[in-house]
């Protein structure tokens, strides 16, 4: 480790010093999917940012717990705690189960985030999975005096909370303020104040997705399922939360004062939010209907789009800017995004080919060598700071420079010695793949190469160069393709063995 890994804690407000609870182990919890509709760039945005921290704290040594839950319940169509769940209502429009609805949706997600080569985490639970740890919880918030029943529903008791803790702690919201804010009960409401919120809500009659309780059939409310599952697989207390800033409140908040309430201390050591992507400077969020799926990314089929871009071309997009920041989307800087990938996939490509070859009759350059520690110490002091890839993505390109030099001759491996030469190397390999998970995207293209190769073939036997022609052949064979000698043209097949 270089120099010590900081982080912007959301909660003090403050960069603060990683110190894992329990190291070398860290327990990370990131807010997944709703699966009721495609996953959007934005998201994407939120999960990829999530994917480079979990990957440079396994790089710097730490063992990683990462929990990445699946939203399969609670999502209703009104944050007010009222209307249909969004996954029944859709099951019932679609005349399918509801676990369909889910399945199809959770599939998706995981191909598109593959693409992105964003990492599997290690449990990824579901809300519908843990009904009873939800009611686990309730039952201890009831008992508590936290939380009441009514009508078959049981909601937290904000003002209760707020008389020892602090509700707003994450968010800065004010419970007076909120209260002033928040529109009257209509009477209709259970609920004893307005900013109460739902830990379980009573199903009514059409309500597809529902489950027995204590308190009569029902469903749970959406933010109890990441107090439950945190805990549960991480413990009471674990060293980061993450999530897109949008779910700080009432999300995270109500996190916050579910699981304090429980256990009388802070779920969380440190609380990460990515910002936004943005599009024309407005959150991209497919209500807004600013969205675009990574689909249509790929094959630049959307009004907003000048050209297809792949996924690695995104992914370099949204490495150049800290996930801190908002990051507007703009076909401009996909472009520039394109160059860069390309750039350093192509380094990546060189640095691999190196091999260190030894020469007693060169001088060790000692300058080269300094700089060359100097570009890492710099990279690695970007990464420690808050995880900024853009600035370490600069000092890549640093290192680049260098690797090109020893490419073309004017810089001699054993100018660096054996030594340095491998820290060159290994550090840029490792940093471009195993942090920044950039990969080649290598062509798809067979039979277009195929035919390239067949036309040299053609070539070679139009020469009458027999040689070239049985090279080209036994070559091919060597890949499972023979070509075919036809009357007047050629053409190629799998080999049948
Ligand atoms: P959702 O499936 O809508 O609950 O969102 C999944 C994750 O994506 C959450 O952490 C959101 O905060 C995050 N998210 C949603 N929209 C955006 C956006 N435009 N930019 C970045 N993250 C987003
Ligand atoms: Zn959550």
């Amino acid at each position: 480790m270089q120099n010590q890994l900081k982080v912007y804690n959301s909660l003090t407000k403050t960069k603060e010093v990683f110190e894992p609870i329990n190291p070398p182990f860290v327990g990370m919890y990131v807010c997944g999917p709703t699966v009721y509709s495609d996953v959007h760039l934005g998201n994407i945005r939120t999960f990829l940012s999530f994917d480079v921290i979990y990957r440079y704290l396994t790089h710097l040594g730490y063992k990683v717990r990462y929990v990445r839950n699946i939203t399969d319940v609670g999502h209703l169509e009104s944050d007010a705690d009222d209307g249909e769940d969004k996954i029944g209502k859709k099951a019932k429009l679609e005349n399918l189960e509801p676990m369909e609805i889910v399945q199809r949706y959770v599939n998706d997600f995981h191909r598109v985030v593959a693409k992105f080569n964003i990492l599997d985490p290690d449990i990824e639970p579901s809300a519908i999975g843990h009904i009873q740890e939800q009611i686990n919880m309730i039952e201890k918030l009831i008992a508590k005096g936290l939380a009441y029943e009514v009508n078959g529903s049981v909601y937290f008791d904000v003002n209760k909370y707020n008389e020892t803790e602090k509700y707003g702690i994450l968010s800065g919201r004010i419970v007076e303020e909120l209260q002033a804010g928040s529109r009257e009960l209509d009477g209709q409401e259970a609920k004893r104040n307005s900013i109460d919120f739902a830990l379980w809500k009573n199903a009514s009659p059409s309500h597809i997705m529902r489950w027995e309780s204590p308190w009569g059939v029902g469903f749970p409310g959406w933010h109890l399922e990441c107090s439950a599952m945190s805990s549960k697989y991480l413990g009471e207390t674990f060293d980061i939360h993450g999530g897109g800033m949008d779910l700080k409140f009432p999300h995270h908040e109500c996190e916050i004062a579910q699981s304090v309430g429980v256990n009388g201390k802070q779920p969380v050591k440190y609380w990460l939010h990515t910002n936004m992507l943005t599009v024309n400077g407005q959150k991209m969020s497919k209500s807004l209907g600013n969205s675009f799926l990574p689909e249509e990314l790929f094959t630049g089929a959307h009004d907003l789009l000048n050209e297809p871009y792949s996924p690695m071309t995104v992914r370099f997009f949204m490495l150049q800017s800290h996930y801190s920041s908002t990051l507007d989307f703009s076909n401009d800087a996909l472009k520039a995004a394109a160059k860069g990938y390309k750039k350093m996939i192509n380094g990546l490509v060189l640095a691999r080919k190196l091999k260190y070859v030894s020469d007693d009759s060169v001088e060790e350059n000692e300058k080269a060598k300094a700089q060359i520690d100097n570009i890492i110490e710099n990279c690695y002091r970007a990464l420690n700071d808050d995880f900024n890839t853009a600035l370490a993505i600069a000092q890549l390109f640093n290192l680049l420079k260098k690797i090109n030099s020893i490419s073309t001759g004017n810089l001699k491996q054993a100018e660096l010695g054996s030594e340095k030469f491998h820290r060159l190397k290994d550090t840029f390999i490792s940093i471009v793949e195993d942090v920044l998970g950039l990969k080649e995207e290598k062509p798809q293209d067979v039979e277009g190469f195929i035919d390239i190769i067949i036309g040299l073939y053609r070539q070679a036997k139009a020469n009458k160069e027999y040689d070239k022609v049985d090279d080209i052949r036994s070559q091919l064979k060597a890949y499972g393709v023979v070509l075919k000698d036809m009357k007047d043209n050629v053409d190629w097949a799998y080999e049948e063995l």
